[in-house]
């Protein structure tokens, strides 16, 4: 059987675990090559009040972030070390991640899929899921480095925009801070259900993904109340899998809708038999 090499592009540490966990869990435990990439150290983040700010809560998440690589069995870690964007960044700073021209940092993803001789990139959708900045700046950097390394498979993580809209709905029943708009107040978010093409069943690596999520401390912590992220990781098991237990992702090319469990479809046809 193949094996392939598969990298991920995310915008924060903790991204990969909530948005692609039980993917490159998956992916790693059938014995292929997984690479995490990150754009920033999440510098911006909230965290709690003991883990800093700046410098060093950027070295408190990127040590989170090899931790939870380490769990979801991921081969190499690369950080871009861009600056975090925070949710609302000044429309005048020339330098944070989402407001860097697209070009020079697609050439720097596109070396390191090159060098990786990467098969499949994962990125996010259009709408950077529920519209972060930085998100939306994986979305395009992303785009434009597949292109220029000739990346075969592009899929974006993303949700079912009426899952989410029905998940918040059920929040806000339930009264939960999360519930009511999205953290941007968005309308527009994730994907349309027609557009998706994989459904990806993580059900079996959920401990990994769960334990992923965890290794996320300061973002555990921080802001008021308790933190999804927290709450997240602390989910019983059977519910756990209940909720986290499929991934969504939309594949450049392929016709959809459609329920493909299996990311590296494409490649294997075109395997020789
Ligand atoms: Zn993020």
């Amino acid at each position: 059987m193949s094996r392939y090499t598969l990298v991920a592009f995310h915008a924060h540490p903790d991204d990969e675990a909530l948005l692609t966990g039980g993917l490159l869990a998956r992916a790693a435990r059938d014995g292929h090559r997984v690479v995490l990439v990150t754009a920033t150290d999440g510098e911006l983040g909230l965290a709690g009040r003991d883990d800093g700010t700046g410098d060093r809560l950027a070295g408190t998440r990127s040590a989170e972030l090899e931790a939870a690589a380490w769990v979801l069995g991921c081969a190499r870690v690369a950080r871009l070390g861009h600056p975090d964007s925070g949710l609302r960044p000044d429309p005048d700073d020339r330098t944070c991640f989402a407001h860097l021209d697209v070009e020079p940092v697609a050439r720097q993803l596109a070396d390191l899929l090159r060098a990786e001789a990467a098969d499949v990139l994962t990125i996010y959708d259009g709408n950077g899921g529920y519209g972060h900045p930085d998100h939306v700046q994986v979305h395009r950097v992303g785009l434009r480095a597949a292109e220029l390394a000739g990346t075969p498979v592009v899929l974006e993580a993303t949700v079912p925009d009426r899952l989410f809209a029905w998940a918040l709905r059920a929040l806000a029943v339930l009264r939960h801070p999360l519930g009511g708009s999205a953290p941007l107040g968005t309308t527009r978010v994730f994907a349309a259900p027609r557009t998706i093409t994989h459904r990806v069943r993580v059900g079996a690596v959920a401990e990994r993904k769960r334990a992923a999520m965890a290794a996320h401390g300061s973002q555990r912590r921080g802001g008021d109340g308790r933190r999804m992220l927290d709450r997240a990781a602390t989910l019983p098991m059977p519910l756990f899998r209940l909720v986290f237990g499929r991934e969504w992702y939309v594949e450049h090319g392929r016709p959809a809708p459609s329920r493909l469990d299996d990311v590296f479809a494409t490649l294997r046809a075109g395997d020789p038999a």
